[in-house]
This record gives C-alpha cells, structure tokens and sequence, in this order.
C-alpha cells in the first residue's frame, strides 16, 4: 500500500529530501492531505514526508493532539511547514521522544529550548515560526527527519548501539511472529 509508514532503517529516512518548487497544485496540496491522515491514524503530533515516502521537504504537525491527552485547555498549533530551516537555535532542554519509524522507542535526549523558523505555506508565502519548548522539540524532530537525521542522533555512541540493538531485535521477533 502507498504511504505506509516507514520504519528504521528504511534508507528514505538516511536521506536528504528535495525541495518543493510547485507550490499552489493539487499534487501539494494531496501530499499534505495525505501526511495529516496518516499523523491522526498513527496518533503522531507530527509528520515529516519521507516517513510515509514522500521524497519532498513538507513537514505537518498539530500539538493540539497532545494537549488533549493533558487535558489543558491551551489550543494547539496544526500547520503544514514547506522547506522549513531551522535558522536560529537558543538555549537547551531534556526532551523525551518518540518516533513513527523507531516503534516501541522513547529516549530522552538534548534539544535546543527556542527555535526560529523559516518555511513557506501550501501557496509558497514566507512563514516564520518563533517556538520554544514542546512546539520547538517537534519542529527540530521534522525538520531532521527532512534532512536524514534520526532521533537517535543524539545519544551516545554506546547508547546509541543498545537502542539500535534492542530495536531490532524486537523488529526480527516481530517478523518472525508475522505481525
Ligand atoms: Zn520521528
């Protein structure tokens, strides 16, 4: 099935994705439809495009899924982000993560506190974004997803082998018992 969740190590989320220069169609506008349905089914708060094999720079993300489960009342933000870069970094945060292509993986790992953010929307207009904390966190997450860089980036060497190791090895364990 097309747009199926890609899973480590899966070599579209090792690479550099492309950038969109056809803003405006409907083929833009289909792959961000497609992204937001595969977050919400997946129960992600955000999406970068090479996860389900879309080889473009397009990141979704809607923290409001995450506020819900707080229970706060805070509204979240839902947007679509084309060839966003990350052009200022401030401050940094113990961040525990989760990711869609590392199943069953959660790691706390270092991020920056405040990003700013440029992209461009669905129409190609300049956006930028200034988000700290939980909105920063997921912002750095996609946008390395876009760039090839996974999570586990970040650990140490050694933590970083026992991580891989343990993953894969539920991974093969999984494919045996056919699920
Ligand atoms: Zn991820």
């Amino acid at each position: 099935m097309a747009y199926e969740i890609r899973i480590w190590p899966d070599k579209i989320l090792k690479q550099k994705m492309k950038e969109v220069d056809f803003f405006g169609t409907d083929k833009l506008k289909e792959y961000i439809d497609i992204m937001f349905k595969r977050m919400y089914e997946l129960e992600g708060v955000g999406l970068a495009a090479n996860q389900i094999g879309i080889p473009y720079q397009i990141i979704v993300l809607d923290t409001s899924v995450r506020e819900e489960e707080k229970e706060e009342k805070k509204e979240g933000i839902k947007m679509a982000l084309i060839n966003p870069q990350i052009v200022h970094k401030e401050g940094e945060i113990e961040s525990t993560e989760g990711c869609l292509s590392f199943p069953g993986v959660q790691i706390t790992i270092p991020r920056s506190k405040k990003v700013v953010v440029k992209a461009k929307d669905v129409e190609g207009k300049d956006i930028q974004l200034d988000a700290e904390d939980f909105l920063a966190v997921v912002l750095q997450h996609e946008i390395d997803h876009i760039n090839g860089i996974p999570f586990i980036k970040y650990l140490s060497p050694v933590k970083r082998r026992i991580v891989l190791e343990r993953f894969m090895k539920k991974r093969k364990e999984l494919a045996k018992a056919g699920g």
